[in-house]
């Protein structure tokens, strides 16, 4: 299984994972240019529940710095979608937004970290959701020559708003776009903008999924937060605004981190 996984950990890096619903997914005209390039970002952890933007933002911090997102999510949907030995492993679990085992996930992660392309950092998106991955990844990252002390950005954003970001998320199966029936409608209903591909709805998006995936975090992933606030270099920005916004605090808070201030 570690060869299959491994040939498929690389596909989906820069990929879209998940984003803001849609509202938030496109890079806006205005975005992150003229910070932040001196820093070298060693590996950052965005933090948040889901809808919150980690995706969004990951592939903000992804053009500034040139390190890759890495985001769990879409490595096992691309694992899925080939058959791989962990696809057919995780496929059931991730039906309704359940976890995958931890050990299957650390393995993944362990595959993509020692591809050289994170050698300067990178960004992970959707890991570690559960004490026990934060446990692991800290571990690895410890014996890793050379590397950088983690830093963590947790994203919030308000319920009401995560839970329209999720159900009203569609995405564009040949582009990859993401749109958001609520929050920025395709032109024409159902169909994409760009290359008028019929939308389709991840089946973990539902609001019944998104009760038992908020019901998930809350019980396995904000204990992660408070492991990485206790540890010292973490930040919380508040995920409700343009991506630009957002993007320019979570920078700043990298860099205000890894200069110790
Ligand atoms: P995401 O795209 O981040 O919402 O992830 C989609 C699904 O993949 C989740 O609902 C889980 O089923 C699974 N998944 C992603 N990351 C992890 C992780 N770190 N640990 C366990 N399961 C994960």
């Amino acid at each position: 299984m570690v060869e299959q996984a491994s040939s498929l950990t690389g596909a989906s890096v820069s990929a879209c994972s998940e984003s803001a619903g849609g509202a938030l997914a496109q890079p806006t005209a205005h975005s992150v240019s003229s910070v932040g390039h001196a820093v070298t970002p060693g590996p950052i952890l965005l933090l948040g529940a889901p809808g919150v933007g980690k995706g969004t933002q990951a592939r903000e911090l992804m053009r500034l710095w040139a390190i890759p997102q890495i985001s769990t999510g879409d490595l096992l949907r691309a694992n899925v979608s080939q058959g791989t030995e962990l696809g057919l492993a995780a496929k059931e679990i991730m039906q309704c937004g359940n976890l995958v085992p931890d050990d299957l996930v650390n393995r993944m992660v362990a595959i993509r970290l020692a591809q050289p392309d994170t050698l300067n950092g990178f960004i992970l998106d959707g890991f570690p959701r559960t004490l026990p991955q934060a446990h692991w990844l800290d571990a690895e990252l410890a014996v890793r020559p050379g590397a950088l002390p983690i830093v963590a950005v947790s994203l919030q954003v308000d319920y009401n708003l995560l839970l329209r970001r999720i159900t009203g998320r569609r995405n564009c199966p040949v582009c990859q776009r993401i749109y958001n029936v609520f929050l920025q409608p395709p032109q024409r209903d159902g169909f994409c903008d760009v290359d008028g591909a019929a939308l389709v709805q991840r089946a973990d998006d539902t609001e019944t999924c998104f009760q038992g995936r908020i019901g998930n975090y809350q019980s396995l992933t904000a204990p992660v937060i408070e492991h990485y606030r206790a540890q010292g270099r973490f930040a919380e920005v508040h995920g409700d605004r343009e991506v630009a916004a957002v993007a320019a605090e979570v920078i700043s808070a990298v860099e205000r981190m890894r200069s110790g201030a």
